[in-house]
This record gives structure tokens, sequence and C-alpha cells, in this order.
């Protein structure tokens, strides 16, 4: 057997199963179209902020399909397109070059889609998921269509063309992935790689990355079985819940002696299931040709050097950091595979001498928990960077406990400093031993019973003292030190 660890758990259900899903394993490839984030649509100079605007304000003649109009490629576009395919560990091509792909549809007025066939700008990748490497066959550059609208109830569909013509990148994975979770985990670096490098936003909310699965179900060391393709998954989480219904689904067919269809299916978001949309169509129905109208491109070795001078620290890299800094393992890949957490650190880590650690506990903990509670991401919230380095400094420093760190950070998440915070309410700890040993004389004195439990050998009852003197100093007494003099003062 090849993979180990391939076999996915099957959703837990109270009927028994009629089958053995340990009989299957899974075969996932993943197609995944990001939009780049450019200035200018990928073939015009239209602008490409249409997120939220109103519709067809973001069109110019060359969206609109009008006769008589050419295209230019984009330098930006392609670009990013070379950083992200170094990012996915692909060769890089030399020549490449549009195809047109042919297709009538509302949303695309040109009649095709410019893509690239035989020669994408990258292939040959891979990416590594929780140690395992998942091949890349390609990433290629492509126009984004437009967008039809089907307002319920109406006899007419409305249409939307501002995305049209928006750059996508489609990569596209061998069929490697093994799992639903598998997916997702490869969903998520893809994510926080195309966000570290600023080429994609990556959202899905934003349809700004969207992907479509193919799974097929094998017997352990078999062949590929016949695959189907699921489109329409607008979140991480619909991907896993298709993956699974269509495991689940194939295995059952293939148990009763069935067959599977090549079909191109759809997820129902609200029956939370697959539905057939269409029998897969055939390469030959596209007739793909090369772009008349553009010149291919060469891609010489100095535009990829140039490009790789310029590429930002990569998620895996920043882990690779943390870790060096003494960060442990989870924390660093939380932080790591984050942009907002991972720059935010990176900036709280600046000028700071104590433990790294002690700052990312403080970062992926109350801080993430804060946040979380507030839907917040902390490139939103008011929190200074050196407003929590300040804080821990404090504890480091012994000026204040981590409980009353815990006490102040609601309000320095919301933008106050914490030195001031301390020093205008007198919260520091108190290290005075002549305030200290004045407030354990008192309990003393008043602690007749429990002084005579301590002789007659009952050392627990010491506690009882030290509360007390805690308590008496407001909780601000350092309490090592109320230990060590209240020990001193009873003969411990
Ligand atoms: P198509 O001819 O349908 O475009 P491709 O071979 O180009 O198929 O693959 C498209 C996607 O389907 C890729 O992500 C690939 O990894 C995946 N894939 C290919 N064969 C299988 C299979 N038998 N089961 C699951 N996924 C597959
Ligand atoms: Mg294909």
């Amino acid at each position: 057997m090849t993979y180990p660890n391939a076999f996915i758990p099957l959703s837990s259900s109270k009927a028994p199963k009629p089958y053995n899903p340990l009989m299957w394993e899974p075969v996932i490839g993943l197609e995944i179209h990001l939009h780049l984030s450019t200035q200018t649509k990928i073939f015009s100079a239209c602008p490409t902020d249409y997120y939220g605007e109103s519709p067809n304000t973001r069109t110019d003649p060359l969206t609109l399909g009008l006769p008589g109009t050419l295209p230019t490629t984009n330098a930006e576009a392609v670009e990013k397109a070379i950083m992200f395919g170094l990012a996915l560990n692909c060769d890089v091509a030399g020549k490449t070059e549009f195809h047109r792909k042919n297709y009538y549809y509302p949303d695309a007025p040109k009649n095709f889609q410019l893509s690239q066939y035989d020669r994408p700008i990258a292939r040959d990748g891979w990416l590594e998921v929780n140690g395992t490497r998942i091949g890349i066959t390609r990433a290629h550059l492509e126009d984004d269509a437009g967008k039809l609208i089907h307002p319920a109830y109406a006899d007419y569909s409305l249409l939307d063309l501002n995305r049209a013509g928006m750059p996508l990148i489609e990569m596209v994975t061998e069929p490697e992935i093994r799992s639903a979770d598998q997916a997702r985990d490869f969903l998520n670096i893809v994510r926080s790689i195309a966000q570290a490098l600023g080429v994609s936003d990556a959202n899905p909310e934003e349809g700004k990355m969207r992907c479509d699965v193919n799974v097929s179900i094998r017997r352990a060391g078999e062949p590929f079985g016949t695959k189907v393709e699921v489109k329409n998954l607008n979140s991480f989480k619909s991907v896993a819940r298709a993956l699974e219904y269509e495991i689940e689904r194939q295995t059952k067919v293939l148990e009763r002696g069935g067959k599977i269809a090549q079909d191109t299916m759809g997820w129902d978001e609200g029956g939370q299931k697959t539905y057939v949309m269409r029998t897969k169509e055939g390469e030959a129905d596209y007739r793909y040709f090369p772009e008349p109208d553009l010149p291919p491109l060469n891609i010489t070795p100095e535009m990829i050097a140039r490009v790789r001078a310029r590429m930002p620290e990569l998620p895996a890299q920043k882990e690779a950091r943390l870790r060096a800094l003494e960060v442990r393992e989870a924390d660093a890949h939380t932080v790591a595979y984050s942009v907002s957490l991972s720059s935010f650190l990176d900036r709280v880590l600046e000028g700071y001498a104590g433990k790294s650690q002690n700052l990312v506990n403080w970062l992926v903990g109350d801080v993430s928990g804060w946040l979380a509670a507030q839907a917040l991401d902390i490139a939103q919230s008011s929190l200074e960077p050196a407003h929590l380095r300040n804080l821990v400094q404090l504890i480091d420093e012994g000026v204040i406990s981590g409980k009353m760190a815990k006490e102040l950070l609601p309000e320095v998440m919301t933008g106050l400093e914490p030195r001031t915070l301390v020093s205008e309410r007198g919260l520091a700890v108190v290290t005075d031993t002549g305030a200290i040993e004045a407030a354990i004389d008192a309990v003393m004195a008043s602690n007749e019973k429990v002084l005579e439990q301590i002789r007659g050998g009952n050392l627990k009852a010491v506690n009882s003292l030290f509360g007390q003197v805690m308590k008496l100093t407001g909780g601000k007494a350092q309490p090592e030190l109320v230990r060590d003099l209240l020990n001193g003062k009873l003969g411990l």
C-alpha cells in the first residue's frame, strides 16, 4: 500500500453503514482559481476594484467583447504569476502563450476565454502539506468571466460584467490528495502563500479564491477509478463536505457493484449534497487555438531572477525562523501561516530581549481569544505591537503579575498603553519588604488559632495566612516575596 494514512473516517451517523469504507482509498485532485491583485484587468486598462461596487461600472470595450478591440497582456499579472509559480516550486516557462478556449455563454461576451493550453506559465511544482508533498501539475493565466444573476421568481436574468477580464491564475494539482482534511489543509496553505506574496487576496468570501474538486475512489493499490468533478464550492468547508459526501456516495455505488459516471456535479449548499450538472465536455469541444492578437511571451532567466529577488518571506520560511527562536512547533505554524499574525508578531519582537515564546503565548492565547470574541482580525484591532511588547516586558521585569496583565488586556486591546495604565493606577507589584512585613504582622496578630495549628505541625495552614496577606495587599504583593517573608517569621 502506497499511502499508509490514506483512509479518512467517514462522518459518524447512527444508522449502521452497509459497506466498509476502510476498503476504499480516496483519490483527489484540486483545480484552484485565484484572482491576481493587479491594478488593471489582464488584457486591458480597465480597473479591477469592482468588489462591492455597482454592476457594470468596471467595464471597457474589451471587457464587453466589442468588435475591433485588441488585448494587451498585463505585465503585473505576468510577474505575479511568475512569483506564485516560483513559490509553488514550479518550472517557470521560457516561452508561454495564450490560447482561445471557445464557448458561448452570456457571461463571456468575447465568445471565448483567453487561457493557456500546452504552454502554461508554470508547471511541475509541489507543495508540502504536513510533511507530504503534493504535486502541482501546472499553473496558468486566464481571464475570468462575468456573473449572471438570477433574481428569485423573476422571468429574466441580469448580467454583471465587472468580473469579466479579471486576471486569474488557475493551478491544478496531481491526483495525490488522499482525504478531505488534506484537501482543506492544502487550500489553507495555498491561501497563506498567495497572501504572504501579495499576489492575491485569496479570499473565498469575495470569490477571489475558488476551488473545483476531482474525486474518485479505488481499492488500495488498484488503478485510479472514474472521477467526478464538483464545481461551485464557495468555502473551504464546502470543499471538505462535498468531498466527504462524494467519497461516501461513490463507495456505496461501487459496493453495490455499480459504476461511477464521469459527471460534472454541483454542490447544493442547502441540502449538503452533490447533484449532476452535466456530463463532462471533452477538450475538443473547446477548439483551442493560439490567440492571434497576442504575441507569445518569452520569460527570460533575468526576469525570473528579478521576481525571485523581490519575493517576500514565505510561510514555511517564517515558520523555520520562529522555530529557530525556540517558538513551539504548533504556535510557529499557527503564526507563520497567518499573514496578519506573523507581521504583527515581527513588529512585537523588534527590540524584545526576552523569550519569544512569552510573546507568542500572549498572541495565540489571550490576544487571539479576545479578537475571536469580537470577530476582529488583528490587523483591524487597535492593539499596538509596542503595547503588547510593553505588557509582556512588565511581567518579565516583575512589575506586574500575569494575572494583573490579563486584567489590563481588554484596555490594552483598545489602544491603551500598559506602562501608563500601571503607573496611573499604582498597579505595580509590591516588592517593598517593609509594607509586606507589616501586612504579615497584622495577619499573624489576628490569627492565633491558625498559628497554633502551624506550631502543631499543620503546615497546610500556612496557606491560609498567605492568602490573607495577599488579600490585605490588594493582590499586589509579589507572591514569592510574601512566601519567603512569611516562612521567615514562622521560623519555617
Ligand atoms: P480532465 O481531462 O478532466 O481535465 P485531468 O487529468 O486534466 O482531467 O485532471 C483534472 C484534475 O483531476 C486534476 O486535478 C487531477 O489531479 C484530477 N484527477 C485526474 N484523474 C483523477 C482521478 N482518477 N481521480 C481523482 N482525481 C483525478
Ligand atoms: Mg484537464
